[in-house]
């Protein structure tokens, strides 16, 4: 039987080309996806997310996990807490860190898995290059497959192709596996508007990979294409 992999799918360029590596490595009709409606401020990713999934011909779930916004503390779910002003002087970590947040999805993510015979799990986390998650470091992710495979009685495997890829590396990769039309349907702002602002530190981290691998960001030529009048320049 062939192998089938799900992909933890955010709407985000990480993900998408997660989403594209899976295809080339189980094959058109093994993939599926998952995206968590966990309450983020920007509905926009949902959005981005079902696209991306319909572009790419596979099965998109949508699990809600409601809880996140109940915690608060975190920019991604509050309203209250801004972006730019970047580090929680408390913990030292950027503020839209959600505590544990890829533990609890990937976690989600095997639980949908299991009854479906999937026995891989595919996530966009870099350990590289990235805003400072302690839930993105290979170790704890490597300790997590170990306890899902002793919590649920069940081997699986979890996939992180981007742990040790620069931001302009996984440009090159999305490129080499065709991803880069996808990319123009997907989110990264942390402000969550579309074009991008470009000035927070999601669109600066982009902009940078895009720039370092030489390669025009399909995101921006999208808008680039249109006059800045026109109404699809703002939200869709
Ligand atoms: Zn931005």
């Amino acid at each position: 039987m062939m192998e089938r992999a799900l992909v933890v799918l955010s709407g985000g360029q990480d993900s998408t080309t997660c989403l594209y590596w899976a295809l080339n490595r189980f094959g058109a009709g093994h993939v599926e996806a998952v995206t968590f409606d966990y309450g983020q401020r920007h509905r926009i990713e949902l959005d981005c997310a079902a696209r991306v999934a319909v572009r790419a011909g596979v099965a998109q779930t949508v699990l809600p996990i409601n809880t996140f916004a109940a915690l608060g503390g975190n920019a991604l779910t509050d309203a209250n807490i801004g972006v730019r002003n970047g580090v929680d002087a408390k913990t030292g970590l950027p503020n839209t860190f959600v505590p544990g947040r890829n533990l609890i999805f990937l976690t989600f993510a095997a639980a949908l898995a299991h009854p479906r015979g999937i026995r891989h799990l595919v996530t966009g986390v870099a350990q590289t290059d990235y805003s400072g998650y302690p839930d993105c470091r290979q170790t704890t992710l490597q300790t997590l497959e170990r306890a899902l495979c002793l919590g649920m009685e069940y081997e699986l495997t979890i996939h992180t192709p981007l742990m040790f890829q620069s931001k302009a590396d996984t440009v090159r990769l999305a490129r080499d596996l065709g991803a880069l039309p996808a990319l123009a349907d997907t989110q990264t702002c942390y402000n969550g508007i579309q074009p991008p602002c470009g000035e927070c530190p999601a669109c600066v981290l982009r902009a940078k990979g895009f720039a370092e691998a030489g390669i025009p960001d399909p995101l921006v030529e999208r808008f680039r294409a249109k006059p800045l009048t026109a109404p699809e320049s703002s939200l869709f």
